[in-house]
């Protein structure tokens, strides 16, 4: 294994177990490097620090995998897949569809795999998980045990890593869709066509929680509703007429599918802009539920994610009933818990309402967040009911 050294100024994140060293900290880096290799970790004065792998491609330049001396890298990815799996054996997911490996958080630094029912995907998002496919996907065959393996590496991400799209099957043969059951309700996951790696399962338990605030005869508005989680939770919960919208075509068609394996048949699914969709709506409802995609990829777009979030907000907290539930999500690490409350407040100024908070919520627990790394926790929302 090649040596590098980082800066003096990088030491202490080191230590403080953050997994991330940027460009700018990189002291030295060995001639010809290869992008994703995986290197030894030294301060300036010669302390080992680490071992992890180097793309100077991407600004996140260096990835720890771990804070020891470790030669054997397969036998490392072995024993980190192995306690991820038996992790989630051990949470008591109401599913058959859940992350086996959430990158950062299960110390496997760009490397993301779900389980759908017997069925695997997974993400290699940056070049020094790419080089390691082969080994991880045998890992994940003796450890799992599943039917199929597919790579659906498609995350912007790895542009940044200087790598391509890459979709492959890796192990067995994946279906285009498979039937997974969460919570009692079941799913089609859409391991190919689908958006992330088929389904948005870190929503789980916020399906639940929004869903158990549904009474009989609710009207609901799923906005930015993809395959349709909380608008089929919240039929199955009792409500009358629910309104799905999504602006992808594929996301519509699989609202109306997951309906129908649901034996639901009254139902309204629209493809449309959430934002137009809401600038013409007349109708009230007992509960919207706002689920955007991430506005804020980086700190810089912030200001413009939260003037979104405001736009979304006031519009929705119009359409809603005297007692009626706002649910508002943010899938970016750069908009926290108080900026989505800060943003909720000042629309609730706006349209005279007063809010109050139902429920915090965060990602379901196989999508685990790690304390030293901060960006793991992403994914936040509040359940509002407006007095
Ligand atoms: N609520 C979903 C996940 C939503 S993911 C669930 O529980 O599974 C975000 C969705 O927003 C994607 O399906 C995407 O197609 C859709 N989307 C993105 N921009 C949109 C827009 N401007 N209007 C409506 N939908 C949009």
């Amino acid at each position: 294994m090649r040596k590098v050294i980082i800066k003096n100024s990088a030491e202490d994140k080191i230590r403080s177990h953050n997994q991330w060293i940027y460009r700018n900290e990189l002291k030295k880096v060995p001639k010809n490097i290869q992008n994703g290799e995986i290197v030894e970790v030294f301060s300036p004065a010669g302390k080992f620090l680490g071992t992890g792998y180097i793309n100077p491609e991407s600004k996140i330049s260096l990835r720890m995998l771990t804070f020891f001396k470790r030669k054997n890298i397969t036998q490392l990815l072995k024993e980190r897949i192995k306690t991820a799996v038996n992790k989630r054996k051990q949470m008591g997911i109401n599913a058959n569809a859940y992350r086996l490996i959430h990158s950062e958080a299960d110390f496997l630094p760009g490397l993301t795999a779900d389980f759908y029912n017997g069925h695997i995907t997974v993400q290699f998002n940056t070049a020094g998980m790419d080089r390691l496919k082969t080994q991880i996907t045998q890992i994940l065959i003796e450890t799992v045990k599943p039917e199929s393996i597919i790579d659906k590496s498609d995350e912007k991400v790895r542009e940044k890593e200087g790598l391509e799209t890459q979709h492959s099957q890796l192990y067995g043969e994946t279906p285009d869709r498979v039937v997974i059951q969460e919570n009692g309700i079941n799913f089609y996951a859409y391991l190919k066509e689908g958006q992330k790696t088929g389904a948005f399962l870190d929503q789980r338990k916020n399906r639940k929680t929004v869903s158990d605030y549904v009474k009989n005869g609710f009207t609901v508005l799923d906005l930015f509703s993809n395959s349709g989680g909380f608008g089929i939770y919240s039929k199955r919960k009792g409500a009358k007429k629910v309104v799905f919208v999504d602006i992808s075509d594929s996301a519509v068609k699989q609202v109306e599918e997951n309906c129908r394996l649901n034996s639901i048949t009254e139902f309204t699914a629209v493809k449309a802009n959430a934002f137009d969709y809401l600038k013409e709506e007349k109708n009230k409802y007992d509960l919207i539920i706002l689920d955007p995609p991430s506005f804020a990829k980086t700190q810089k777009e912030k200001e413009g994610a939260l003037r979104g979030f405001k736009y979304l907000i006031v519009k929705s907290l119009k359409l809603l009933n005297q007692n009626g539930l706002l649910a508002v999500f943010s899938c970016s690490y750069h908009i926290n818990m108080e900026d989505l409350a800060s943003v909720s407040l000042s629309a609730a100024a706006d349209t005279k309402s007063t809010l109050q908070i139902e429920e915090f919520m965060y990602q379901d627990k196989d999508h685990p967040a790690l304390l030293n790394m901060p960006s793991t926790l992403y994914l936040k929302g509040l359940l509002m009911r407006k007095l």
